[in-house]
């Protein structure tokens, strides 16, 4: 599949990677916003998080952790940080392999649309 998110996952695209476990990823973003703009995805693809099924309860686990483990190794832990995913076209989504922002480092603005 032609996805470069897949191909970061295969190591086939180079990308500064954060935090990984056995089912997801975590590496900084090409373009960041802020002095932490990281991606968190899973390693399998899924188009969006609409496609992730609940009842993968061990991937959702290992994303809520990774988030948690990158806020920790990049240092917004404490200070604080955001965490958000685009989901198609309304909402900007232009990576089509689910993947979470975590973006901090500066005072974020408080607008969210
Ligand atoms: P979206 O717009 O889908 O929510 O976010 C996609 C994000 O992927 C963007 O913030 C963009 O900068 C990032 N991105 C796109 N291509 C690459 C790449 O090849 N490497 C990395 N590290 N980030 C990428
Ligand atoms: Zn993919």
């Amino acid at each position: 599949m032609d996805c470069i998110f897949c191909k970061i996952v295969q190591g086939e695209i180079p990308s500064k990677k954060v935090y990984e476990s056995e089912l997801v990823v975590a590496f900084e973003d090409i373009n960041k916003v802020a002095p932490v703009h990281v991606l968190v995805i899973p390693k399998a693809h899924y188009d969006s998080l609409m496609e992730i099924p609940v009842s993968e309860t061990e991937l959702i686990v290992e994303l809520i952790h990774a988030i948690q483990e990158v806020a920790r190794v990049t240092g917004v832990a404490e200070t604080g940080f955001r965490v958000l995913t685009n989901k198609g076209r309304s909402a900007g989504q232009s990576v089509f392999h689910q993947h979470f922002h975590v973006i901090g480092g500066r005072d974020l603005d408080i607008k969210l649309g």
